[in-house]
């Protein structure tokens, strides 16, 4: 017998993304309005990065990094592809989909830090403090949510659901069973 699929929970409709990457793209601009170089973190924020960076009214370089993933554990994060882009002198913001543990975001804050930047701050879609490990200063931060995985607008599992139009938790244990067992979110 199949095993019973746990209801997602959809935690923002498209209009809730919007409204908080307008939130977002207006507390950047208000805060950078000499110019800003955006850095996402390559995959997952792509959605996110082409919304907030088209609401944002100042003037914006967007260059990415990509990173290793991490062994569980080992806590060791690698860039294999850095940003082509100077960022010294600059007022530089990170953006990422998720900050979980917060190793990727602490690398990236040391890792950019040190390319004598005017500042560097991040943003995240969403922040999940449960689970961190390292303490990191999140500057702008879309939503919170409680410990649960999160799929939809970036966010993927095993390289499905990124183009979801929403956001929303799943549960691991039914994903790695059937990993489709969400597709019906596409109709959300
Ligand atoms: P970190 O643990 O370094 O804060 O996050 C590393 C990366 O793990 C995130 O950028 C994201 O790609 C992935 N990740 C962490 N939590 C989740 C989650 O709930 N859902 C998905 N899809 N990816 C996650």
């Amino acid at each position: 017998m199949a095993e019973p699929v746990s209801a997602p929970a959809v935690l923002l409709d498209q209009d809730g993304i919007q409204q908080v990457v307008k939130r977002l793209a207006d507390e950047l601009s208000a805060r950078y309005d000499d110019g800003l170089v955006l850095v996402a973190v390559l995959r997952g924020s792509v959605p996110f990065l082409a919304d907030l960076v088209r609401a944002m009214s100042i003037r914006t370089t967007v260059d990415f990094v990509a990173l290793s993933p991490y062994a569980p554990g080992t806590g060791r994060v690698r860039l294999v592809m850095d940003a082509a882009t100077s960022v010294e002198g600059r007022d530089v913001v990170i953006v990422e989909d998720i900050v979980d543990t917060g190793l990727t975001a602490a690398f990236l804050l040391s890792e950019l830090g040190r390319r004598n930047p005017k500042s560097v701050s991040l943003c995240t879609l969403v922040d999940r403090p449960a689970r961190r490990i390292v303490p990191v200063d999140l500057d702008f931060v879309g939503l919170e949510v409680e410990d649960h995985f999160v799929i939809g607008y970036g966010l993927d599992f095993d390289g499905r659901y990124r183009n979801l139009q929403v956001l929303a938790t799943a549960d691991p244990a039914t994903l790695a069973n059937d990993p489709d067992a969400y597709l019906s979110l596409y109709g959300a």
